[in-house]
């Protein structure tokens, strides 16, 4: 019997509609396995600024380094556009990312059978399904480099520049090779190699850690051949590591293999096993409030705190198998909704999960 604390930020728009499916399934999977799961509900993002006049208040902050990981569901909105640049709801993500220290972000890109069709790609390339992980850094390399302009060769010029401390890529290829031991022991660092110094460093310092990780495939690969490869052969990627820039590019890339943004979870670490789970998506406000909205991705992030925070693999699958049942008996949120199949609202989508648990 185990004692998890989470702390829940609903968010906007469809946030809390699928938050709150995520958070049913949680609760139901403590009765079957006896664990004891509490929540406190904290703000964060738009609703924030409504409540209490920032993005990201000091008491949500709080909540989330006492809880032993933080689920997510969205933040932003057209309500907020208007307000400054500093403030937006959006800056409460980089807020949390930064203030709770995490540096590497999971996102799987997975296909299920029953939602093949989905995938813009020929049948052929993903049959027998597709299942992924992208471990990017987050808060390093060139998005948090030196930027600026300068007085150059021909006039005016801008220069951003990427640096990578032997730290910075230790721990984030520490949790991807503990990712890919979890997983299926293939790990591809990909990078570039052949031009940066930084690329040279990451696979000088992969060398060095392989050692002990004698169970784990190291292999690497050029990132313009990796994008190529994603959609010439991915089913030759288990785990991808990379640094921020090139995951940015790479897991979306990956995720739109997948076909719907709606069915895609994703989870942030720092050191330990504290992490932030969130759906890939946003607020979508143009469906909230209409119980359209997909919860399979808030679910399946729950699944993945269950997996990689709690290292509870037998109730992570538990959520994993009830979505697949689901999908195999036709059951669609309308986002991926085709002839012949059951249109469910986020509220049915979220009870029919909840009998397969
Ligand atoms: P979005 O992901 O919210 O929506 C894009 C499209 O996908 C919309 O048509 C939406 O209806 C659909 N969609 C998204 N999630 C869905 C779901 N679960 N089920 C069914 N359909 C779904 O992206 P956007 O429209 O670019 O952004 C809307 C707001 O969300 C903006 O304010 C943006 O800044 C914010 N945003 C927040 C996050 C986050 O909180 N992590 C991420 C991305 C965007």
């Amino acid at each position: 019997m185990g004692e998890y604390k989470i702390a829940v930020i609903q968010g906007d728009g469809i946030g809390p509609e699928v938050t709150q499916e995520a958070v049913t399934i949680l609760k139901a999977i403590g009765e079957k396995f006896q664990h004891n799961f509490s929540f406190e509900y904290v703000l964060a993002g738009g609703c924030a600024i409504d409540a209490c006049g920032e993005c990201l208040p000091k008491e949500t902050l709080a909540a989330c380094k006492a809880a032993d990981s933080v689920m997510l569901g969205a933040v932003g909105g057209p309500k907020w556009d208007s307000v400054p640049n500093a403030q937006r709801p959006e800056k409460a993500l980089l807020g949390l990312r930064s203030e709770l220290g995490l540096f590497s972000n999971l996102r799987p890109a997975k296909i299920y059978d029953a939602l093949a069709d989905a995938c813009p790609l020929k049948a052929e390339i993903v049959d027998g399904g597709l299942d992924i992980l992208i471990v990017r850094e987050l808060t390093g390399g060139i998005y948090f480099g030196e930027h600026g302009y300068r007085e150059g060769k021909y006039g005016e010029e801008a220069y951003d520049v990427e640096t990578y401390s032997e730290v910075e890529i230790k721990r984030i290829l520490n949790n991807a090779f503990d990712v890919a031991m979890q997983r299926n022991k293939k790990l591809c660092c990909v990078d570039k190699a052949n031009v940066l110094e930084t690329s040279r460093l990451w696979r000088k310092v992969a060398e060095e850690m392989k050692t002990d990780y004698p169970e784990v495939a190291l292999s690497y690969m050029y990132v313009d051949n990796a994008a190529m490869q994603l959609v010439r052969n991915p089913k030759q990627f288990d785990v991808i590591v990379t640094s921020n820039m090139f995951g940015d590019i790479l897991s979306d890339e990956a995720s739109m293999i997948t076909g719907s943004i709606g069915l895609l979870p994703s989870a942030s670490f720092g050191d330990g096993t504290f992490g932030m789970y969130e759906p890939i998506h946003g607020s979508a406000p143009d469906i909230a409030g209409q119980n359209k909205a997909n919860p399979i991705a808030a679910i399946l992030s729950v699944g993945m705190m269950l997996k990689y925070s709690f290292h509870l693999e037998t109730e992570a699958a538990a959520i994993e198998n009830a979505v697949k049942a689901v999908l195999e008996q036709g059951m669609r949120t309308p986002d991926i909704y085709s002839e012949g199949n059951i249109l469910l609202g986020t509220r049915e989508m979220g009870e029919a999960i909840l009998k397969h648990i």
